[in-house]
């Protein structure tokens, strides 16, 4: 099945976050699923990301260029991060441990690359060709880590996707208000009429 890559699936407020929210209900197993088993997602991923991710990138734009070995690279620089940045959202801490993997995969995905950070101001360097996607995501795998960044992820209480709260007073509980927000509403709601009903049966 192809994937629309809309608006919502970048609700992870950074390119590391949004990629670790290519797998869907994490921690579900009966209902997860890998949007990135059709490799040819990664590079239509990459695409809309340019977009997306405008800010982030400075306008830079992605490619993904499908290799067995590229695939592999995103995914396993995909797995790493969400496995850091979702423990440190949950314990406010980083392990050491875990960073071994991560940094492995990250230099994975930064070798052979040759981009200038920061030339002319922007922060994914040139603008006047597009960057490979697994140099990106390394990139902002690793931004993560700078200035206490992984501080402001959290784990959005609906669907388990990985966000930065960038509010102002740090009490963002949902990826996407529109979508979790208010499916946690309608279930409360849900619940709270079916907790009357039976109150009322039983009164
Ligand atoms: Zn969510």
């Amino acid at each position: 099945m192809v994937v629309s890559w809309l608006k919502h699936r970048f609700s992870g407020g950074l390119l590391a976050l949004d990629t670790t929210n290519t797998v869907v209900l994490r921690g579900d197993p009966a209902n997860s699923f890998d949007r990135f088993e059709d490799a040819a997602e990664i590079a239509r991923f990459a695409e809309a990301a340019s977009g997306f991710r405008s800010t982030e990138l400075g306008a830079r734009g992605l490619f993904f260029q499908h290799s067995a070995a590229a695939a592999r690279q995103v995914v396993a620089l995909r797995e790493a991060a969400d496995g850091l940045f979702r423990e440190a959202a949950a314990d406010g801490e980083i392990q050491t441990g875990r960073l071994p993997e991560f940094l492995r995969a990250s230099a994975a995905c930064l070798d052979e690359s040759a981009e200038r950070l920061g030339a002319g101001g922007m922060p994914f360097g040139d603008l006047s060709r597009p960057m490979r996607f697994e140099v990106a995501l390394a990139v902002s795998a690793l931004s993560l880590l700078a200035d206490d960044a992984w501080r402001k992820v959290r784990i959005c209480r609906n669907c388990r996707w990985l966000f930065l709260d960038r509010s102002r007073n740090a009490s963002r509980l949902w990826c996407d208000m529109s979508v979790c927000g208010n499916r946690h509403k309608a279930k409360r709601h849900y619940e709270r009429r079916r907790q009357a009903a039976r109150e009322a049966v039983h009164a």
